[in-house]
């Protein structure tokens, strides 16, 4: 675990805690592995299923590997590969030496199925994969039996090798299981396990043209590494049948167990990664690691933190069934992590001036604002203070409503840490707008002074004009909004992304990409890892301060 993990402990019991616990023995050890296909970045959902196989990986005192699910013949994926180990390292979570790649299988899936026909339990099978589906049945009716499927030993040794061999066109031929027509999954009826692709692999190059089928492939990959529970997601339900076929009749050691549990899936949130794909190659976001994306690196971009994503995770559970997550419980998370060890700055993201008529124009005062409401470790800094100073155009309301305990007409308010003022007018420009709100102070009320223990009922944040930074403040809303008229129920936000020009107060020159801020009032928020400079200051919000979410006590 890295050291930002440290002394955190993640939970995850389930109904697969009572199947771990039911299988070891006191000898055995348990070990689990994260599949990923190596066709995209990770996204949310992933991240379940990575602290569910590390996660009971490290409760048990066992072992979970990471093996890139790489059987499909597909173009170079360096860039996948090495942001997924990036991806799962950030979650903290470490396969130490145990990285491997399905294609590093081949060898032995085709030994065992040569082992599967000289058993009379496979086939060369002529038919078209059309011919196959149309043979299949349906739920209520059997299907047909290939007319291929009673070929002799010897005759499938041969065909099957001369498939490998690259005699045949794709699609000429399949290795079929010989399992049972009749049987009421349909998984069951000769499923195919090796279809001919003439197509070089990333990794075996042009060593094969027949590549192993998901279903067959899977099973072995697991025995192979000795997995003990191979956790994956509900749709693999009824492959399972399958899945312990294949286990069964080959010659394995451990025979490993398949358990599903349901996917997450997120309030008005889109998680595949060919949805996300799309989105990229179309540049529609800035990026895979577009803050608006649920993927990983968007996530992280966006200042979640690793420690945030695992809360969540233990948080949603894992269940058989499906259900859908509020994206305000991700949220819950994130500030729950984030308030401890965020440093609180002040800056206003929809400036509006603030006059105080009777301070001097030419004063500077130094004020001491404390950086964290909470932990007194995190010390002090000094905040120049002056005449003219930016608000927030919200904190001030010229016909306010009676709870409103922000500024108004001839209503009193306290500048943090500073003085209490009270408004005096206003100054609109010809349209009407307000240009500048005009105040006095009352010097007596500094913060911290015996005065200041006079009560108003509203503070609000500002910076001083002459010292404030321009930085800019990246805003989001959700990536997609509902959409009845669209394939998917749902059309991009236009609104997803609102880039704003705020203020902050001066000192920030020794903040570095990925610095992570509270501003006062307005959320956590920050530094851009792509795009923030000295020159041009970049701020991502990555959540608002105000939560609708509760946790469930335990
Ligand atoms: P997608 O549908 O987004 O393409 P996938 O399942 O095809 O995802 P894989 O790379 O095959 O992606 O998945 C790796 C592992 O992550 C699998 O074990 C899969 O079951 C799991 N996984 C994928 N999506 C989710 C999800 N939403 N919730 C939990 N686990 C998931
Ligand atoms: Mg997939």
């Amino acid at each position: 675990m890295s050291a930002e993990n440290e002394n955190k402990e993640f939970i995850y019991e389930s109904f697969i805690n009572n199947f771990i616990e039911e299988d070891l023995s006191d000898t055995s050890e348990l070990v689990t592995r994260f599949p990923p296909e190596p066709n995209g970045y990770l996204h949310l959902g992933h991240a379940k299923s990575i602290c569910l196989n590390f996660g009971l990986a490290e409760q048990y005192g066992g072992k979970c590997n990471l093996r890139f699910d790489d059987t499909n013949p597909a173009k170079e994926d360096t860039e996948f590969v090495n942001s997924i180990k990036n991806d799962i390292k950030w979650l903290g979570f470490d396969w130490e030496d145990r990285l491997y790649f399905a294609s590093g299988y081949f060898d032995k899936m085709y030994e065992y199925a040569v082992e599967l026909i000289k058993k009379g339990l496979a086939y060369v099978c002529d038919m078209s994969a059309e011919q196959v589906r149309l043979a299949r049945g349906t739920l209520t009716e059997p299907g047909k039996e290939s007319p291929y499927r009673n070929r002799s030993i010897e005759e499938n040794l041969d065909l099957f090798e001369r498939m490998k061999n690259g005699e045949f066109a794709d699609g000429e031929k399949t290795l079929r299981a010989k399992i049972d027509m009749a049987s009421p999954n349909i998984n069951m009826r000769d499923p195919v396990i090796y279809r001919i692709a003439h197509m070089t692999h990333h990794a075996t190059g042009d060593k094969w043209c027949i590549y192993p089928m998901y279903d067959y492939a899977h099973p072995i990959e697991d025995a192979i590494e000795g997995v003990t529970h191979s956790i994956c997601t509900m749709e693999f339900e009824d492959h399972r049948p399958l899945y312990d076929w294949v286990v069964n009749n080959i010659d394995f050691k451990v025979k490993p167990r398949q358990i599903e549990f349901a996917k997450l899936n997120l309030e008005d949130t889109i998680m595949g990664k060919r949805y996300l794909r799309n989105l990229v190659e179309t540049n529609q976001v800035d990026g895979w690691d577009d803050p608006r994306l649920i993927t990983l690196s968007g996530i992280r971009r966006r200042g979640y933190t690793p420690e945030a994503i695992r809360s969540f995770c233990a948080s949603v559970g894992v269940a058989k069934a499906n259900s859908v997550v509020s994206l305000s419980q991700l949220e819950y998370y994130a500030r729950e992590d984030l308030q401890p060890k965020t440093p609180v700055r002040m800056a206003v993201l929809d400036p509006v001036k603030l006059v105080i008529t009777n301070y001097p124009e030419d004063k500077t005062e130094y004020l001491t604002l404390e950086n964290h409401p909470k932990d007194e470790s995190f010390g002090t800094r000094e905040v120049p203070f002056t005449r003219e100073l930016y608000i927030e155009r919200e904190d001030f309301l010229e016909d306010p409503p009676k709870k409103f305990f922000r500024l108004a007409p001839d209503k009193e308010v306290r500048l943090k840490g500073a003085y209490i003022v009270k408004c005096t007018g206003v100054v609109k420009d010809s349209d009407g707008n307000i240009t500048e709100i005009h105040c006095t102070y009352d010097p007596e009320t500094r913060s911290g002074s015996e005065a200041a223990g006079r009560k108003v009922k509203g503070t609000i944040h500002w910076v001083s004009c002459a010292h404030a930074k321009p930085i800019q403040v990246n805003l989001y809303e959700n990536l997609v909004i509902p959409d009845e008229g669209s394939d998917n129920g749902y059309s991009l936000n236009p609104d997803s992304l609102k880039v704003v020009k705020a203020y902050i107060e001066d000192n920030i020159s020794d903040v570095k990409p990925m610095d992570r801020f509270q501003f006062m009032r307005n959320g956590y928020f920050i530094a851009d890892s792509k795009h923030f400079t000295d020159e041009k200051p970049v701020f991502n919000r990555i959540v608002s301060l105000k939560s609708s979410f509760k946790p469930q006590k335990q």
